[in-house]
């Protein structure tokens, strides 16, 4: 029994050798396929259904895909288009997590998000970004 999961095991990842795989816009265009067919599975639409299964085709055509250079620019896209808001979304959550620990603010020169450790009381602050200085209580 084990030997099997390890035949197709290898036999699947010669198969998937050479091809693209996954990447941020294929998660997004997966999530994406996935919200729309919930959706339409409580409104009954044909259109958001049909949207939803052509983002799953998407997803898979991509992942198979052989032609790396084209899924790779597609994804910088992608990336180009979003990035800010994935960056300020991923900095959202990792404040929320670390709120304890750190206290966060903005230097007054550039608006560049910076943080301290909880206790260590009034320090001198040098912005690394526009070299502003400033005292901030932690
Ligand atoms: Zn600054």
């Amino acid at each position: 029994m084990n030997n099997f999961w390890q035949n197709l095991k290898s036999s699947f990842a010669r198969w998937m050798a050479g091809r693209y795989g996954t990447d941020d816009l294929g998660i997004f265009t997966l999530l994406a396929g996935l919200i729309l067919s919930l959706i339409s599975s409580f409104t009954v639409s044909p259109l958001l259904s049909f949207l939803g299964l052509a983002l799953y085709v998407i997803t898979i055509f991509r992942m198979f895909s052989r032609n790396r250079e084209a899924r790779i620019r597609e994804n910088q896209k992608y990336l180009s288009l979003t990035g800010t808001w994935s960056t300020k979304i991923r900095q959202f959550f990792r404040r929320m997590k670390n709120r304890r620990e750190y206290k966060y603010f903005r230097c007054p020169g550039c608006h560049q998000l910076l943080r301290l450790k909880r206790g260590c009381g009034e320090k001198e602050i040098t912005c690394a970004k526009c070299g502003h200085q400033f005292k901030q209580k932690a």
